[in-house]
């Protein structure tokens, strides 16, 4: 997806912005370029996101983080009901590998993956003890996935934001954001993680 606008983060949401500048600083480090906190009341949960995910997608069933091994939405919404605050991440990546397998793709995810969970290490140790991720894309972090064996890095394994059944176009509509699919492999895609804070 790219995304064209998100409106600015309030610093009344419920977390500093010292500790959004320093959030901000490491995950440019990773190459997440924004962070945006919002309400979890702008999430949106749908059936169908389950069913994309279910029907048309090659890693269902293939990997810990995606379905049938993550919530389903009755269970997702529930979760998310637990909290009230969370952070949206955004970086940005060329669309070129989007459909191919190699390790320039592996690489970016895996980087974004370790930022994410390093910024939930970060706010768990500034008190936001709920702190919990929602990743972008599946966990790539092995070359494949032990599904259905254990696995081998349990301390970073999160549920992906898609398997939460989380309709992400909608949800960033909801924030004032708008967003349209990259169909072109020469565009950029946005890539989003949300931080469920407290
Ligand atoms: S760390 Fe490895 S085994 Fe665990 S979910 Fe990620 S890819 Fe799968």
């Amino acid at each position: 997806m790219k995304n064209e606008k998100i409106i600015p983060f309030k610093n009344n949401e419920g977390i500093s912005f010292a500790l959004t500048q320093r959030l901000l600083k490491k995950g440019k480090k990773y190459g997440l370029n924004a962070i945006f906190p919002f309400g979890t009341d702008k999430i949106v949960v749908a059936e169908w996101v389950h069913i994309k995910c279910r029907y048309g997608c090659n890693r269902y069933n293939t990997n810990w983080t995606c379905p049938p091994a993550t919530p389903v939405p009755e269970k997702a919404r529930l979760i998310l009901g637990e909290y009230s605050l969370a952070l949206l991440l955004v970086g940005s990546k060329n669309c070129t590998d989007f459909y191919l397998e190699n390790g320039r793709k592996r690489a970016n995810q895996v980087r974004c993956w370790k930022g994410t969970i390093s910024m939930e290490r970060m706010l768990f140790l500034e008190g936001y003890y709920k702190a919990f991720s929602l990743v972008g894309e599946c966990c790539a972090l092995c070359k494949e996935c032990a599904y259905p064996e254990d696995c081998l890095f349990p301390q970073e394994k999160r549920p992906s934001v898609e398997s939460f059944s989380i309709d992400v176009i909608g949800t960033l509509r909801n924030l004032g954001a708008t967003s349209t699919v990259a169909t072109h492999h020469c565009q950029d895609f946005n890539y989003y993680a949300i931080i469920l804070l407290e």
